[in-house]
């Protein structure tokens, strides 16, 4: 066996097991969703002997409410990619780290959301400057209003 990488990288061995536990239990936690939705969608077809006698506005019905199955099928889908990536990302010792000050995000914010990249503190003042932004191009804009008013 040639292991050339340590996984998690440099990180503490407790705090690399307490997330990909965190990823693990996401990740099963969310297939054992999509199974259950995928049965769901396939026991619907089987019992519904009313398949072909379904007129124009229920099987318009029964279209959309496919769909709607399908996106949450694809969105869960595309939940556990991330997972998945997360993972990969924590072999690396490269997950649960704040992208902007690189200090640990802590374990309670990884488990209510998996895939934040910013630490409580950072996030906050982001969302402190959006904030600011958002009221400064507001301001701006109704000033451009006024002018084009009064013009
Ligand atoms: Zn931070």
């Amino acid at each position: 066996m040639s292991v050339t990488k340590t996984p998690g990288g440099q990180m503490n061995r407790d705090r690399y097991a307490e997330l990909k536990n965190i990823l693990e239990e996401r990740r099963r936690e969310i297939m054992g969703q999509v199974q259950d939705k995928i049965r769901d969608v396939r026991t619907e077809g089987a019992n519904n002997p009313a398949v072909g006698v379904l007129d124009a506005a229920e099987s318009s019905e029964a279209d959309i409410q496919d769909d709607i199955e399908f996106a949450l099928i694809q969105m869960k889908a595309e939940t556990l990619h991330k997972i998945n990536e997360a993972l990969e990302r924590l072999e690396e010792g490269a997950y649960g780290n704040c992208f902007e000050c690189g200090e640990e995000i802590s374990r309670q914010r990884l488990r209510a959301l998996p895939f934040a990249v910013r630490c409580i503190d950072c996030e906050e003042a982001r969302e402190t400057a959006q904030k600011r932004e958002r009221m400064l191009s507001q301001r701006s804009a109704a000033s451009a209003l006024y002018f084009d008013m009064s013009s």
